[in-house]
């Protein structure tokens, strides 16, 4: 089990509400836990029966929350927790009082009142660890600074790998954005287009200066942010799924330390895509590690340059590489990403990998 703690957009018109709802929780707790003192029962079954109607009657909790709180004074009992006054700061939920829905982030709780819908304030991080998940139980909680947080549990699923028989060179770049072994290309024309667009309506609002050309010039930012945060969800589902179906390892140059800004250093002009760039390689390690698609990274020196058929240094003019020992010539992103998938080959040693390599 894992929890991820999110933020919760509680509305001001809400919160005396969400507030009310955590003091009736620690109460119902408090005054449980004083009839289990009196009466010597710490068993959770025996203990609603004693207290479920009464409880209900006098703070007003769902029946549900209310089988939370004598749940939880169960579990204090049985950890011999000596505390035995509740404070209103956080209340348990399960599948029936909390759900969560992807398509807008969005998670039902239910509250004094009834069942609300509360926005989930996440990062890239937090719908990674959400996404697909349903997850089934959640604690509500205000933490000290006066924040409302969920701290959502989600059961971590890891697919048994299938014994690799290959290995996927896969090249990640600035204006390619991926370069398979395959062959395969992503990125290029259409996505250099559309950001080529973004680039000049960015230089054109920035020198116009105006308090309204900044407000545009924010809301485009989101908008290509948006668009390539898509792209490279799409980009990286494909290249799992490929890696999953034909049981290969995922090779990736590994870029950590120097080496990395060396890489991105290449394209000054792309200096916005940056992120991008690393985004990508994030979505790619993140489903790689779900789907159980082994990955694997490897050094990236001289991997544009060697020619992958004789391994020789070739020579590399913008996108077409050429080998004067062997005469080969081709796209140097295809080139660079099968000397990564041979690398990858060397380290993890699967059967036939250079079969699968070389498939395209
Ligand atoms: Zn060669």
């Amino acid at each position: 089990m894992l929890t991820v703690c999110c933020k919760l957009d509680v509305p001001t018109e809400l919160r005396p509400i969400v507030d009310a709802t955590l003091q009736a929780f620690a109460d119902t707790c408090t005054a449980v836990r004083e009839v289990a003192e009196e009466t010597g029962t710490t068993a959770r079954f025996k203990l609603h029966h004693l207290v479920y109607r009464d409880m209900r009657a006098r703070f007003g909790l769902s029946a549900n929350l209310t089988c939370q709180a004598i749940a939880r004074v169960a579990a204090a009992l049985k950890a011999k927790h000596k505390r035995s006054t509740f404070k209103p700061t956080s209340a348990s939920y399960d599948q029936r009082v909390f759900r969560l829905f992807e398509a807008d982030w969005t998670a039902s709780l239910t509250i004094l009142g009834g069942a609300r819908r509360f926005k989930l304030l996440l990062g890239e991080y937090q719908r990674r660890q959400l996404a697909g998940m349903d997850p089934t139980a959640a604690t509500l909680a205000k933490h000290r600074n006066g924040r409302y947080y969920l701290h959502i549990q989600v059961r971590r699923v890891v697919p048994i790998p299938k014994p690799a028989v290959g290995v996927l060179g896969v090249d990640l770049g600035i204006k390619n954005l991926a370069s398979l072994s395959t062959g395969e290309r992503f990125g290029g024309a259409e996505v250099t287009r559309i950001r080529d667009h973004h680039q000049a309506m960015r230089a054109a609002l920035q020198r116009k200066g105006t308090k309204g050309a900044k407000r545009l010039l924010r809301r485009l930012s989101g908008r290509e942010q948006r668009y390539m945060a898509w792209i490279n969800h799409t980009i990286s589902a494909r290249i799992v799924r490929f890696a999953r179906h034909h049981a290969l390892v995922v090779s990736l140059e590994d870029l950590t330390g120097i080496r990395e800004r060396a890489k991105v250093r290449k394209s000054q002009r792309h200096k916005h895509h940056r992120w991008a760039f690393h985004q990508l390689r994030d979505f790619l390690e993140y489903k790689a590690v779900r789907d159980g698609v082994d990955l694997v990274l490897v050094n990236p020196a001289y991997t544009s340059q060697t020619c992958h058929r004789c391994l020789c240094i070739g020579k590399r003019a913008g996108d077409l590489f050429t080998c004067s020992h062997c005469g080969y010539s081709g796209h140097s992103d295809y080139n660079g990403a099968c000397n990564i998938g041979l690398l990858g080959a060397c380290v993890t040693r699967p059967e036939h990998s250079l079969f699968c390599i070389l498939a395209g």
